[in-house]
């Protein structure tokens, strides 16, 4: 069946160039097809009815036509700007460094609702208040998990034995886990990390972040 010539998708602004005199070549990540890169005509003049709308790190329900190459912004209604996020010029830089990663991890029209609203949960934590770096923790770790490289906090990915909960411990990359003693002694590249610090990954890791986040980093860690 052949694809509908124009459609309608949720999406969030995630990368922008200029291109040619107006317009604005933007990559997104939309609610239905995973990230897609569109066109914005004309989107740098003046009085431009796309505007605000496709600004990076904005939320918005766009209409888009299929184009050969890349599709094209038809039509745009703003969502979600996140301002508070992009007024403290701190969370800005973070919602920027959410977005590239993004980016980087996900291929073209694959389309992942999970992702999607990973990073509008994301956007709108950033953009709450008092909840700073932790949000990103919770973000790279559920990232990691919906492409398919959830770091194993429980079992050394090497011999598949429990891991003690109580002492300090090596993560390997390379492994994509935490090793245990006898693992560990055959792999250069590892990070130690303490008790507290990974039960507070495996806390991230096992729920929604709230309450951790509402507590914070440090009480949580004494929890
Ligand atoms: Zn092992």
């Amino acid at each position: 069946m052949p694809q509908p010539r124009v459609y309608e998708t949720e999406a969030v602004v995630i990368r922008k160039m200029n291109l040619g005199e107006a317009d604005r070549l933007l990559t997104l990540y939309t609610s239905s097809l995973g990230k897609v890169r569109a066109v914005a005509k004309g989107v740098r003049r003046p009085r431009s009815k796309l505007g605000g709308n496709v600004e990076l790190l904005t939320c918005s329900r766009l209409m888009l036509a299929r184009g050969r190459n890349l599709d094209i912004i038809t039509q745009s209604q703003t969502i979600d700007s996140f301002m508070a996020m992009k007024t403290d010029l701190q969370r800005t830089s973070w919602g920027l460094y959410v977005a590239e990663l993004v980016d980087r991890f996900t291929p073209e029209r694959q389309a992942s609702r999970a992702l999607f609203e990973l990073l509008l949960k994301t956007l709108n934590r950033l953009a709450g208040d008092g909840v700073g770096e932790t949000a990103l923790r919770y973000f790279e770790l559920h990232l990691l998990e919906l492409a398919g490289y959830r770091p194993q906090l429980s079992r050394c990915p090497g011999c598949n034995t429990e891991l003690p909960l109580s002492c300090r411990l090596s993560f390997s990359p390379v492994a994509g886990g935490l090793l245990c003693m006898r693992c560990r002694a055959g792999e250069p590249e590892v990070v130690s990390l303490s008790a507290d610090a990974i039960r507070m990954l495996g806390r991230l890791q096992d729920s929604d972040g709230e309450d951790v986040l509402k507590t914070g980093l440090s009480q949580a860690l004494n929890a």
